[in-house]
């Protein structure tokens, strides 16, 4: 079976160093503002900072995948004896809660690595954090091709969901047929 390579980007977050300055909300939201750079509201940064200055917890968490139901249970986690709030940690975007919601639409925000073209050399919330909490990482690692088999039915599976399947088999009949 062939191998592709595909580039892992991530940014490692240094929980001691942030300072919840929140200058990565702002950038964020700014940047994902429309028109771009137009106003900036942490509410629409896809990266927030949960902050308990009295208890000195400052945590940047990124916005990861949207869940459409909440779990079952909730976590809550004590580290070095700080006691975090229940699902500080979370990434996903979940009805229970108000974080990694769009304010006005009310629909699911997920980091894009900053996506734009043309490419940026660094995320933005990295080049803004002059604290030094954010540092990103990109590495090359070889995975066999048939993980895009998997991505194939990921997609195929969240189409069916919407349309249903006799209407993605209609379609690809019907495409057939033009080839
Ligand atoms: S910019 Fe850096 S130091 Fe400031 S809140 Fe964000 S992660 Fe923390
Ligand atoms: S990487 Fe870009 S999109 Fe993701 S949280 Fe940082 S500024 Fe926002």
């Amino acid at each position: 079976m062939s191998k592709v390579k595909k580039k892992i980007k991530t940014i490692r977050i240094d929980v001691d160093k942030c300072n919840g300055c929140r200058s990565c909300e702002m950038i964020c939201s700014s940047f994902h503002a429309n028109p771009q750079y137009s106003s900036n509201n942490p509410a629409r940064s896809r990266i927030r900072v949960i902050r308990d200055p009295h208890k000195d917890i400052y945590v940047p968490v990124y916005a990861g995948e949207y869940t459409e139901s909440e779990c079952s249970g909730r976590d809550k986690y004590t580290i070095n004896g700080k006691e975090y709030d229940e699902c500080a940690f979370c990434r996903a975007s979940c009805p229970s809660r108000s974080e990694f919601k769009e304010p006005d639409s009310g629909l699911p925000l997920k980091c894009d690595m900053c996506e734009s073209d043309p490419t940026l050399e660094k995320p933005l919330c990295v080049q803004w954090c002059l604290a030094d909490a954010l540092i990103y990482e990109e590495r090359e690692e070889e995975v066999e091709e048939d993980v895009k088999q998997e991505e194939i039915e990921v997609g195929l599976e969240s189409m069916v969901d919407k349309y249903g399947l006799q209407k993605i088999l209609d379609t690809v009949a019907r495409m057939k047929k033009k080839d």
